[in-house]
């Protein structure tokens, strides 16, 4: 099932039109693998292009602190030290990122760890070779794996990771700390009215200039029409949604996620789908990966402890299809 959630299309028919003093403007660019689609109103032309490449500019800058992919990045360098019993210094964003990180985990129970890394890392080579790990891999992988084991002193901006061979995996909140940043740059530059679509997941701002709302379009993508599709208004929000569309290890009739139970350190095997509306783009982010391995049941006592918070989940329990909807 593709997924998809979409700014209605009626908005950007407004794309010439000038509204007031400000005129709508759409910006495009791949980042962390992504599309990138950044769409605001602003008073000139100047102005608009000059925030357009500082919030790319910023987008760039956290890639390359946070990715997991890049050898040398930040947060590698920085899972290299973990055993050695150091208390590393890190950049703003890497603390502000991994404190984030640890407040979302204990609220959810750990079911959020970005300490995940290690079973993920056993999870994508698993995928790529179409063989299962073997349970002496998956023990080693969850020694290293625990949210407590991440040490946060905030007066010198350091970290100390406590156990050896720990990864850190910042897969699962990354985009949408970035993508809130990049909407902070805009309104550095006096830009409040603006939408950062960063492959599917949503950051919005401001609605447009004579509107309540950025009207958001929740569909399944697929042809036809979904009967579960609708359309919301949204203002100063998050949207994120989680799944395994394509990304998942097949093994004797069964599917597991690219999304690994922290407690277990073995990919989701009943979850579908889960969209997350809440009032920042990093907790919707964080949630949605959060949710989707809590499931329903321990979803619903979850979700309390994050207000102004929607959800709308689907597993699958022995072919059967569940569904917990507040949005
Ligand atoms: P998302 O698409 O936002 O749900 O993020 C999925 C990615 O987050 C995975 O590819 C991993 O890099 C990482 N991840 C997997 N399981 C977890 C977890 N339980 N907590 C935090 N991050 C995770
Ligand atoms: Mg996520």
């Amino acid at each position: 099932m593709l997924f998809k959630i979409s700014i209605l299309f009626a908005l950007f028919y407004c794309s010439t039109t000038v509204f007031g003093q400000s005129k709508r403007y759409e910006f495009a660019k791949g980042v962390m693998g992504s599309p990138f689609r950044l769409v605001y109103y602003a008073a000139d032309d100047s102005l608009a292009a000059k925030a357009a490449h500082f919030a790319f500019a910023r987008l760039d800058t956290l890639n390359e602190i946070m990715s997991d992919y890049r050898d040398g990045s930040e947060i590698n360098r920085l899972s290299a030290t973990s055993g050695s019993g150091a208390w590393v210094r890190v950049s703003d964003a890497l603390f502000d990122v991994l404190a984030i990180s640890k407040k979302i985990s204990r609220r959810t129970n750990g079911a959020f760890d970005v300490t995940v890394g290690p079973a993920v890392q056993l999870w994508r080579r698993a995928m790529r070779r179409s063989t299962f790990p073997t349970e002496i891999e998956i023990a080693a992988a969850r020694k290293a794996v625990g949210y407590r084991f991440v040490k946060l002193c905030r007066r010198n901006q350091s970290v100390r990771l406590t156990r050896p061979n720990m990864r850190l995996d910042l897969g699962g909140i990354g985009k949408g700390y970035a993508a809130e940043a990049a909407l902070k740059v805009l309104r550095e530059f006096g830009i409040a009215s603006s939408l950062l679509d960063a492959g599917g997941d949503l950051i919005l701002g401001v609605p447009p200039p004579g509107k309540s709302g950025w009207d958001v379009d929740i569909n399944s993508g697929g042809p036809g029409t979904d009967s579960l599709a609708m359309i919301i208004s949204l203002t100063n929000a998050g949207i994120a949604t989680s799944g395994a569309t394509y990304r998942y290890l097949e093994h004797e009739g069964v599917k597991y996620s690219h999304i690994v139970d922290p407690k277990t350190g073995v990919g989701l095997r009943f979850h579908v789908r889960t969209t997350v509306v809440a009032p920042d783009g990093t907790l919707a982010d964080a949630l949605a990966t959060a949710l989707s391995v809590a499931g329903i049941q321990k979803g619903k006592k979850i979700i309390r402890r994050f207000p102004g918070t929607k959800v709308w989940l689907i597993e699958t329990n022995s072919g059967k299809v569940q569904e917990w909807k507040t949005l």
